[in-house]
């Protein structure tokens, strides 16, 4: 059996699916091939691809292609009917790009998809890559913030700690409330769904209570609030917000636009200085202000809308989400051929096309 891995051609996007590491340990009878410069911009070379067994070629042949990115139409056409397919492919919100790939004749998996259950944590992409923009959320909140983040006591006086709000503690939010943490920032946190007050708390933040309480749904995410709650919510938090330095937002419901937490009246009442990092700037943003894809300064204040925290540290998150795709790979594949058990949960839940067909 031949794995492929092409080399990324969405814009801006700079990790790739599988690393050298991982080409050796996915097991007898499984060939890598990679596109010449694939890793090139994760700093993996071609000679590292080599050294772990990769050959370097042309990966649209292959019986499975591992990507980041979901397929553009052109590399759509490159496909051919009977293939496997694994990427992040945005199932809830791309119905076309599903239906291309269905036309294709092509087993699609969605690493969005997995289902999230204990068994299938080593192949839950999602978390993965939600660490590192969690993490770089916070990185890029205290280089754009003119000040410190942690207390200092110096000759010259004493600086107080930056005071950092995280909005929606999810997989993102916890790792950035940790990594505020670490650079000796004030944190407090809020997120709709009951159970996540202790977790936060046992960071060493403090939970914001917006007098706001949401409900969990089977999957452990969160169920979209009211019309009256959103309102409630927004206005709680327009009269507390202006106390802190730096917001990192994260809240988003699978499928759906991303709730707005931080009206554009709220925004524009932040101290002049102050920064928001909006992790749902993909999704439409937390903050009615954010521009996806871009840096904004209004009123003194800093909005970030990237929208692809993870390939902008694409090394790590490569060798994550790599690990992730292994084990994925690991569940199709018995003694070197494709071998997909329909009534696992996870191969189940992760296919969006055509399923019936490899029966
Ligand atoms: P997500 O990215 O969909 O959402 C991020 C956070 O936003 C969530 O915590 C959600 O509750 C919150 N949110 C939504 N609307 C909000 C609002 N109006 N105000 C404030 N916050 C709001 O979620 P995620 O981080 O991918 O994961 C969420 C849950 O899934 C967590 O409970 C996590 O522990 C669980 N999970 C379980 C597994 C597993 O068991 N294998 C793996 C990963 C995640």
């Amino acid at each position: 059996m031949r794995v492929g891995i092409p080399h990324e051609t969405a814009p801006g996007e700079r990790r790739v699916a599988l690393v050298p590491e991982t080409v050796g340990r996915l097991g007898e009878g499984i060939e890598v091939v990679v596109e010449a410069g694939a890793g090139a911009a994760a700093s993996f070379s071609d000679e590292a691809y080599r050294e772990a067994g990769a050959s370097i070629g042309d990966p649209w042949s292959a019986d499975l292609i591992a990507k980041v990115a979901a397929p553009s139409a052109e590399e759509v056409a490159r496909l051919h009917e009977g293939q496997l397919l694994i990427a992040f492919l945005q199932p809830l919100t791309d119905p076309s790009g599903v239906g291309r790939l269905a036309a294709a004749g092509v087993h699609a998996f969605a690493l969005e998809s997995v289902p999230r259950i204990t068994r299938a944590q080593p192949m839950d992409a999602l978390s993965s890559q939600a660490t590192v923009s969690g993490y770089k959320a916070v990185l890029v909140a205290a280089d754009r913030l003119p000040r410190f983040f942690p207390m200092l006591m110096t000759a010259a006086g004493t600086i107080p700690p930056a005071k950092v709000l995280v909005l929606g503690a999810g997989v993102a939010g916890l790792q950035a409330i940790a990594t505020a943490r670490r650079l000796g920032a004030v944190v407090s946190a809020f997120d709709v769904r009951p159970a996540v007050r202790e977790q936060v708390e046992s960071l060493g933040a403090t939970f914001l209570d917006v007098g706001v309480q949401g409900e969990e749904t089977e999957g452990g995410y969160a169920r979209e609030l009211t019309p009256e709650q959103q309102a409630a919510q927004q206005a709680e938090l327009q009269a507390r917000i202006p106390q802190f330095d730096a917001i990192v937002t994260t809240a988003a419901i699978p499928g759906r636009p991303a709730p707005t937490l931080i009206t554009a009246e709220a925004a524009r009442a932040l101290r002049p200085g102050s920064v928001i990092v909006d992790l749902a700037a993909e999704t439409g943003g937390n903050c009615e202000l954010t521009r996806p894809g871009e840096e904004i300064v209004e009123g003194g204040v800093t909005i970030v809308g990237t929208t692809n925290f993870p390939a902008t540290m694409p090394t790590h998150a490569s060798q994550l989400l790599s690990r992730n795709v292994a084990s994925l790979i690991g569940l199709f594949v018995t003694d070197g051929q494709v071998a997909l058990d329909w009534d696992d949960e996870i191969v189940a839940g992760a296919c969006v096309t055509r399923r019936e067909a490899l029966v």
